[in-house]
């Protein structure tokens, strides 16, 4: 796809006012088109100095980001490309203005929420998804953060931050990328390629945090999660899903699920008795079970505080120095960003200090 970059100055088109929020590379903005005065968000994201440079992305993995989003356009739960603009230092991606918020921060603000609500909003994640993988994208980096509402108190879903995400290609496996490790999956951790199957786990780990305030894989280490999640060692345990129905949890365990050939896919999910009911049981029992209201609460508490602390979960996003055996299979590799602390040995993680291990 031709992407049509504007090098003219940024300012001479839209006005730039508060800030929205920032990843590791970027700085995203609320800003007012002159023209127009319609808002968006824009995100100011810098590039690499030199090849060797820790800061900022290269230019192509930037423009990979626009390239994915103005194919994906148009749909009504994902975020929409308006313009892009590039000057010496930065890319500037303008996006629609998302202003409602994270969904999970606005269900966490409700006494109640059933099973049948938390569905509708998992159907429309799932839509949004379906678009994508209609397209053969896989998004990569599903997880709360990036699940946002349009507009404040109403529900439609807008699914953001496309900066990790791939076009997969017939006969070239896509192995270089990663994730946020409490919603990976194993086929991530253990090198081998990605699919669109990688996301379908990603939203088995965000259903079951709705639906219990638990987190199924998280450990105490980075290691630990990466165990967990290898071993697919998860439990539906009462304390958090007294009020789960079945069906909602046969939904999860049809995610969870280590071959990814045998995982669901998002058509699978779509006709899901849990999302699609067919039956007056399945209807009534979605409708008259509830989420873990107190420990979601918790959940999202524990997340802000760990936000304001800045030890919340990233996305990691370099693999950096990897070694092959003979059938061209990773047998050890160290995945880091700048101030990473993850690294893979022989397919093991280990904690490492190393804030600049990076080689580029
Ligand atoms: P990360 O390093 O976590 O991958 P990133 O650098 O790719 O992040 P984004 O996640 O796209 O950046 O954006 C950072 C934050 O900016 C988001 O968490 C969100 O709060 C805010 N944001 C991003 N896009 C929008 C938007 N279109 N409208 C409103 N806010 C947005």
């Amino acid at each position: 796809m031709v992407l049509n970059i504007i090098t003219e100055d940024f300012e001479n088109f839209y006005d730039i006012q508060d800030d929205l929020g920032s990843g590791q590379f970027a700085v995203v903005k609320r800003v007012r088109e002159l023209n127009t005065g319609h808002e968006f968000a824009a995100k100011f994201v810098r590039k690499k100095k030199c090849v060797a440079g820790r800061r900022g992305l290269k230019r192509e993995e930037i423009l990979r980001e626009a390239d994915i989003l103005s194919e994906l356009a148009p749909h009504r739960n994902i975020i929409t490309l308006h313009d892009i603009f590039e000057n010496k230092h930065e890319i500037i991606l303008v996006l629609e203005l998302v202003g409602g918020g994270e969904l999970f921060h606005y269900i966490a603000e409700k006494d109640t929420l059933s099973e049948e609500e938390a569905a509708k909003f998992i159907l429309q994640i799932l839509e949004g998804v379906h678009h994508m993988h209609e397209k053969n994208i896989v998004h990569l980096d599903l997880k709360p953060e990036n699940v946002m509402l349009l507009e404040k108190n109403k529900t439609q879903i807008k699914i953001i931050d496309f900066g990790i995400s791939r076009k997969l290609q017939p006969n070239e496996p896509t192995k270089e990328t990663f994730g946020t490790p409490e919603f990976v999956a194993p086929e991530v951790i253990a090198f081998e390629p990605v699919t669109l199957a990688t996301d379908m786990w990603s939203i088995g780990v965000i259903t079951y945090i709705l639906l219990s305030g638990a987190s199924p894989f998280l450990g105490n280490t980075n290691q630990e999660t990466f165990n967990n999640i290898t071993q697919v060692d998860y439990r539906f345990d009462e304390e958090f899903f007294a009020n789960t129905s079945d069906l909602a949890k046969d939904f999860i365990q049809q995610l969870f699920v280590k071959n990814p050939r045998q995982r669901a896919t998002v058509v699978d999910c779509l006709n899901h008795p849990w999302i699609k009911p067919r039956r007056r049981k399945d209807e009534e029992e979605r409708r008259n079970a509830q989420i873990n209201m107190p420990s979601f609460k918790s959940f999202i508490a524990r997340r802000r505080w760990k936000v304001q602390m800045h030890c919340e979960s990233r996305t990691l996003r370099t693999v950096t120095t990897k070694k092959f055996d003979k059938d061209g299979n990773v047998k050890s590799a160290k995945v880091s960003e700048r101030k990473g602390k993850t690294a893979i040995y022989e397919g093991q993680y280990s904690e490492t200090d190393e804030s600049d291990n990076d080689i580029e």
